[in-house]
Formats: structure tokens, sequence, C-alpha cells
């Protein structure tokens, strides 16, 4: 019976597949944080809890108030989800006909496929060209047909970055109804110059929706919030799709304290970058292929098989991400953690390739 009771669409729905975990190993599969929950954060969540018999502001007003002074932009820019994997949601659900496609780059966040099924439109792939994506490709994938377009930077899984440049030629050549998703989940680990600010162009361009989180940099990937900037006009109408308790109480108040959290914030960004250094350098002695990154984890072309290579790290202790989900089988992505965790890793990096 339940063959014929589900849509389609969701049947052609692959399952998520998460990162691992396991009780006392040191996970380097998700790209969280290595110095846990931002402090402040947890602070403002005690103080919050005792007036969970009350709603949650149902548009979380004060967050994205603040978000607006920090950003330079105004509050009917922003709208907050259930991670920024709700906003990917929503917009799915606001903007996509069914039939319509939508342009995914190959080996990517599963999720952008994920809501182009659930919605009934049709995923056109770009493959990545030398780990980045292609958007050249990418650009003459664009067919009257073409509802939105995908694109993820940093990307995950491989870390490479669009530049400003060829970010603003490819924005030239995508008609205006069109939407560009551009999933900036990593944008605060950033250290190029080249990098391109979105932030103006959200205000010039009604086809621009960016997302970012504070799951990653923030340290609150378990509290599920991230947040969408759009012109007001799209953010008008995805707040009517929005599930009006979409974002706890708990959650508004971790992200506006995480937000100020300038001490954790700090040590976050330097440790990443130092990290990353020290990374490449044990990689460079052990003569692996790396791809460099501008984002906290690290992509890494093992030429046999990554679910082995995932099972012997896990013996040691150590979790990684297999990137067959990705449909890379011989990759891993290893999550950039505190100087200690690192040289575990490489400790048992070294030992599996013996
Ligand atoms: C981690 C991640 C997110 C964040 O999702 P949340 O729902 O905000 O936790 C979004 N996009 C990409 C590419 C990610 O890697």
């Amino acid at each position: 019976m339940l063959d014929d009771f589900v849509r389609q669409a969701v049947k052609n729905i692959k399952d998520y597949t998460p990162g691992g975990s396991s009780p006392g190993a040191i996970k380097l599969a998700s790209n969280e944080n290595p110095f846990g929950p931002s402090p402040k954060a947890l602070e403002a969540i005690s103080k919050a809890a005792p007036r969970l018999h009350v709603y949650p502001d149902q548009k979380s007003i004060e967050l994205r108030e603040a978000l607006a002074k920090k950003l330079k932009l105004s509050e009917d820019n922003i709208i907050i989800g259930n991670g920024s994997d709700e906003i990917m949601q929503l917009a799915s659900a606001t903007f996509l006909r069914p039939g319509e496609e939508v342009i995914i780059p190959a080996h990517t966040f599963s999720l952008y496929e994920t809501f182009t099924h659930l919605f009934d439109g049709r995923p056109v792939i770009v493959d990545l060209k030398d780990n980045e994506q292609e958007l050249e490709a990418m650009a003459q994938a664009i067919t009257p047909k073409t509802k939105m377009i995908f694109l993820c930077n940093p990307h995950n899984p491989t870390g490479t970055m669009i530049s400003k440049a060829k970010l603003e030629a490819f924005l030239s050549r995508v008609p205006k109804n069109v939407l560009v998703i551009i999933d900036e989940a990593y944008v605060e680990f950033v250290d190029s110059k080249d990098f391109p600010d979105t932030l103006p162009l959200v205000k010039e361009r009604e086809n621009i929706l960016v997302l970012r989180t504070f799951s990653k940099y923030y340290g609150l990937a378990g509290l599920r919030i991230g947040y969408g900037i759009a012109s007001p006009e799209l953010i008008k109408y995805m707040f009517r799709v929005k599930p009006p308790f979409n974002v706890n109480r708990l959650a508004q108040a971790g992200a506006l304290a995480a937000l100020e959290d300038d001490l954790f914030l700090e040590k976050t960004y330097k440790n990443n970058i130092e990290q990353r250094n020290f990374l490449y350098q044990e990689l460079d002695k052990l003569g692996l292929e790396y791809e460099k990154t501008q984002s906290n984890f690290i992509f890494m072309e093992v030429k046999q098989s990554a679910d082995e290579i995932f099972l012997q790290m896990l013996k040691a202790g150590i979790i990684i991400r297999p990137l067959t989900s990705f449909g890379l089988p011989y990759a891993i992505r290893v999550s950039i953690g505190t100087r200690e965790q690192n040289e575990r890793f490489i400790q048992a990096l070294t030992q599996l390739l013996k």
C-alpha cells in the first residue's frame, strides 16, 4: 500500500548521510567548532530557559535587528531558520514550481538536491573542475526552465572558493527570474582577499539569497539556527511559508549572545588558520594530496577506499568523513580541530599509511 501512497518526489530523495559519531572518539567529521559552543551563548540560554513555557518570537526581531546592524542591512533583509537547512527548504517551497530546473554543483551538500526533489523540481547537476564549481558550465546550463541555482562558497566538501571576479561575471549572465542561492556556511573562516562580499549584491539584485549559519563558527550546530539574506520582497514571501515558531526561544537567545562573543570567535578563527597551516605542513611531509582550503575542513584524495580509511581511523579513535555519499568514494574530508586533535589525527593517519 505504502508504495502507492508516497509521493514520487519523496521516493526520489536519498536518505541523508550524517557524519559518524562514536563516544569518546575525536570527531572531525562535521566541521563543528572544536572549542564547543560559544560560552556567551550558553549563559544566555540558561537565562532564557525559565521562559520556555512561552512561545518564542515568531519573527526573531531582536536577533534580526542585531544581525542587520552587524551586516549593515535592514532586518527586512533577514529571515531566521531552524538551521540554514530550513531556509533552503523555505526557498524551494516558496519559489519552485513542479518541473522547474535547479542547477546544482556535483559532489556538494546533499540537501540542495533533496529540497529540489521535494518540490518536484528537476536537479541539473554540473560537474566540478579541479574541485571548483565551474561557473562557465553552470551559466551554460541555464535554460528557460531554470528557476534556481545553488552555489556553495566556500565549497563543501572541497574547500575551494568562487572569487569575486568570477561570481560577478556569472551573475551578469543570470536572468533576473532565476534565483541564485549562495550558501556561505563557512564564510567566517575565509582569509582570501578575492572572496566576494555578497551583502551589497543583495541590495542591488532581487534574485540573490545568501545563507549563513550559527552551526560552524559560532559552535551552535546542536541548537539549530541559521539565516537567509535577500531583498525584502523575497524575505516577505518566505515569511509566509515559514512555520510561525520555527526558531525556538533558546536558539534565538543563544545566537544573539554568540554574535557578541568576540573572544570565542577570535580564538576560533585564529586556531583555524594556525591549524590549517599545521595540517598542510604535516600532510606535505606524508606526501599526501589535499586541496588548499578557505574553510574549517580539508579535502583529501586518498586513492583508496574512503570507507575503509574511515573504519581504520575509527579504530584509532578518530572520526573523519568519507565522501562516498558525496559521490567521491576515494576522497575524505577532515575538519580542522585543535592542535591536540590534529596531532592525534596525523599520528593515526601516519600509522594507517605505513
Ligand atoms: C554545515 C552546512 C550548513 C549548515 O546547516 P545548518 O542547517 O545551518 O546547520 C549549510 N550548508 C553547508 C554547505 C554546510 O556544510
